[in-house]
């Protein structure tokens, strides 16, 4: 019994030294799909078909613009998951108490009252053992990082970073922009592609024809792939919650932090519409929304009394 969880925590100690060693492998993956893509649509074919004149060019200028500007958008929102801090917990974090209803403040509470009291809004007043400290509200332990992450939804190997309170929007802009991106790179090489099963005598030399086949079979596995990954998120965010709690609420029918459709978008997104679409927040949305500092969050009204 003692041994094999011995052998168990090796097992989950290695897993997550793994996933750590990983980190620099997959940013340079992700860029070395953007190369090869962009050898391929730039270098290879709409490139060349700029000269090509009449209509071809017209369209090779189109998608050119295109690839071009939601490629900067894609790398734009891809570092700024990598490089944004998905929040931590602060250091002698304490719980938000009412004291006029009488509650306890959880640290001066006698060893015979549990920590586990619940509050005004039921939830109940969480404790990491691994990092000795209180857990806010809708924070998770993240076993690769080490540490608690607020409001965390998972750790993402493709971005070397855990997705969390303050990099969820950026990551939910990179599955976006992602989508589109692959989408418009496989419509665009579909051309090429249906070339090599015709009888057409097929321009270009074997590396052009290579990396174009190549591109084409890859840009289409990630648009499927993602554009799964990106309805589950958009379901998510229409109800507020995280791929943790979505595994975690299933035996409750009613979700405390679901505002109705619109207010939760604003949640994620923020309300100024000109910052929707890029990784960044009005100065207004961060001074008014406590929810993009990950510590608290409102709560429907029939949950909460308090006005948010
Ligand atoms: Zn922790
Ligand atoms: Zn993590």
């Amino acid at each position: 019994m003692y041994r094999s969880g011995v052998v168990m925590a090796w097992n989950v100690f290695k897993f997550c030294t793994a996933l750590r060693g990983l980190g620099s492998i997959m940013i340079l993956l992700v860029l070395g799909v953007v190369g090869v893509t962009y050898y391929a649509v730039v270098l290879c074919n709409y490139g060349p078909a700029l000269t090509a004149g009449g209509f071809d060019s017209l369209v090779a200028v189109l998608i050119l613009i295109v690839f071009h500007a939601l490629l900067a958008m894609l790398l734009w929102s891809y570092f700024s998951v990598v490089f944004t801090d998905p929040g931590g917990v602060p250091p002698n974090y304490r719980p938000l108490i009412d004291q006029e209803r009488g509650e306890m403040d959880p640290l001066e509470a006698s060893e015979s009252v549990p920590l586990a009291t619940p509050d005004s809004t039921h939830t109940r007043i969480r404790y990491c053992r691994k990092c000795n400290q209180l857990k806010p509200p809708r924070c998770h332990h993240c076993s690769v990082c080490g540490r608690c992450v607020l409001k965390m939804d998972h750790h993402c190997v493709w971005v070397v970073n855990c997705v969390g309170a303050l990099n969820y929007k950026y990551f939910l802009l990179f599955l976006f922009y992602t989508f589109l991106e692959t989408t418009v790179v496989t419509a665009a090489l579909l051309p090429r592609f249906i070339v090599f099963f015709s009888d057409e005598e097929i321009p270009g030399s074997p590396s052009t024809l290579a990396t174009t086949f190549f591109a084409f079979v890859l840009n289409l596995a990630f648009a499927l792939s993602v554009f799964g990954f990106l309805i589950m998120h958009i379901s998510l965010v229409a109800a507020n919650t995280t791929t943790i709690e979505a595994y975690e609420k299933k035996t409750t029918a009613r979700w405390r932090y679901d505002l109705g459709r619109k207010r939760n978008f604003e949640q994620v997104f923020g309300t100024v519409k000109s910052y929707w679409f890029i990784p960044a927040y009005s100065d207004e949305d961060l001074r008014r929304m406590p929810a993009l500092q990950g510590l608290e969050y409102p709560t429907k009204p029939d949950f909460d009394t308090q006005e948010f």
